[in-house]
């Protein structure tokens, strides 16, 4: 095995990684291990041999555990060094639902930065929806986190660390459905991740290359930032990805989703075409269900077309009320006439579970909290 790792980044990036690798956002004291690149985790243990960072490397990434106890093979004086800043974030709060099968947590940066996670298992998959902004800029008219307005962005350490919790969550706690390890991560948090491009691609790289994940079992999902779905098309990986649609007619679009305005309805399913065709991966279309808005026959005749068009699976998603929306979710009658309509157009479309709305845990309702810890 190969100790140059441990020796440093190679020349030529090490601009690159220290520029990475100094914590600007989110008033953090010191050097914090996932906020640092993966190469140059030997500047935690200078004086260790090399293959204490490639240890360390490994309980980051490979077998995250939620306390520095389980990292035995790591000397006491490194363990104790790392205690208190294994994670970017203290843990808030956590809530459960659904039984013990959903779990939400509130992550609090130094700064005071709210982030949040929802974890959940099915029989056979747990899912992790994360954040990628702590808020968000892009004002969804039924968003939460868009009526709260943007923070900042989020790190590719502070992206990628919930993910590492959560694997540490499964191993160590545990849901009471589903499997104990992660198989699909989520970018429908807080947070729109096209816009927050090198930090979101950061931690998808992390995530396949250092945690081994998957990447077909990875989603980005967006509002439709085209020149960010195009730069995605051409990342080496087979990514899913899903586009935040609600409507299908520029009017109606632009009131519910303003950036339509900048990336109309017709560039966005031009860059999902292209997306589709550069990868072979399949689109996803979201499709938030609100009463009397977007839940009608002429939106679902305007749909069928861009979705068979697409070769695109269409996920419908009940309004979640939020506090400064008068918006409400439509009816099951509602509901069963638009998917019955698309589906009699040969669409194929699914209607999401509501998982963890009891602690609003649900789409659309993350949002960041003013900062009450200082
Ligand atoms: N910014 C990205 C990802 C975050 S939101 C995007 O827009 O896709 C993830 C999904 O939840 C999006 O499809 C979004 O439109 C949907 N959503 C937002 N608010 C919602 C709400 N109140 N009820 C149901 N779904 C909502």
């Amino acid at each position: 095995m190969s100790r140059a790792r441990c020796g440093g980044p190679p020349a030529q990036s090490r601009e690159e990684h220290q520029r990475r690798s100094t914590a600007r956002a989110g008033g953090y004291p010191g050097a914090v291990p996932y906020l640092l690149h993966p190469d140059e985790l030997h500047s935690l243990c200078p004086d260790e041999p090399p293959f204490r960072a490639r240890q360390l490397r490994d309980w980051l990434y490979r077998k995250p555990a939620l306390s520095v106890d389980s990292m035995t093979d790591l000397p006491p004086d490194l363990r104790d060094s790392i205690r208190h800043r294994l994670w970017p974030f203290s843990v808030d709060t956590e809530q459960t639902a659904d039984r013990g099968a959903t779990v939400k947590w509130l992550f609090r940066a130094p700064d005071g930065a709210a982030i949040e996670a929802v974890l959940m298992g099915y029989t056979d998959r747990a899912t992790l929806c994360i954040s990628s902004q702590v808020g968000c800029a892009l004002a969804c008219s039924f968003c939460a986190t868009g009526q709260f307005g943007f923070e900042r962005h989020l790190q590719a350490g502070e992206i990628v660390a919930q993910v590492a919790y959560a694997r540490a969550h499964l191993r160590d706690v545990g849901l009471s459905r589903g499997p104990n390890r992660l198989t699909n991560v989520v970018f429908m948090g807080m947070g729109e991740p096209l816009a927050n491009y090198d930090g979101v691609r950061e931690a998808i790289r992390r995530m396949v290359e250092e945690m081994g994940m998957s990447p077909r079992r990875l989603t980005v999902s967006t509002v439709g930032l085209v020149p960010g779905m195009r730069r995605l098309a051409e990342e080496p990986w087979p990514l899913n990805l899903a586009v935040s649609l609600h409507a299908a007619d520029d009017d109606l679009r632009s009131r519910l989703v303003p950036i339509n305005r900048r990336y109309p309805l017709e560039a966005v399913e031009a860059a999902a075409a292209y997306f589709f065709t550069r990868t072979g991966r399949r689109i996803s279309i979201e499709w938030t269900l609100i009463d009397g808005v977007n839940d009608t026959i002429a939106q679902a005749a305007a749909l069928a077309p861009i979705a068979r068009r697409l070769g695109a699976h269409v996920n419908v998603i009940p309004l979640n009320a939020t506090p400064l929306s008068a918006d409400r979710p439509s009816g099951h009658d509602a509901i069963d006439r638009f998917v019955g309509h698309l589906r009699s157009l040969d669409v194929n479309v699914t209607v999401r579970d509501t998982r963890g709305a009891d602690i609003d845990a649900a789409c659309g309702q993350l949002r960041a909290r003013r900062s009450t810890a200082g």
